[in-house]
């Protein structure tokens, strides 16, 4: 497990513990309920849940959501 510190930026971060400016949502896995989420100032992917919000890694965003990445 990272550090929350060591997740995403500063920007990100805020925007996911505000829930008002969260990192732009670029696509949904339906089946699963979860929604991807790319911060535009680090680039991080972060995989949004019904629940919370947290930092993933390229290769798991790319298992999660096949369609988007094609
Ligand atoms: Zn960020």
């Amino acid at each position: 497990m990272t550090d929350w510190f060591d997740k995403g930026c500063k920007s990100c971060r805020n925007g996911v513990l505000s829930g008002q400016s969260t990192p732009a949502k670029v696509a949904t896995n339906v089946q699963e309920h979860v929604h991807l989420l790319r911060c535009s100032t680090c680039g991080s992917w972060w995989l949004e849940t019904e629940r919370e919000a947290h930092v993933i890694d390229d290769a798991e965003a790319r298992s999660t959501f096949p369609d988007f990445f094609g």
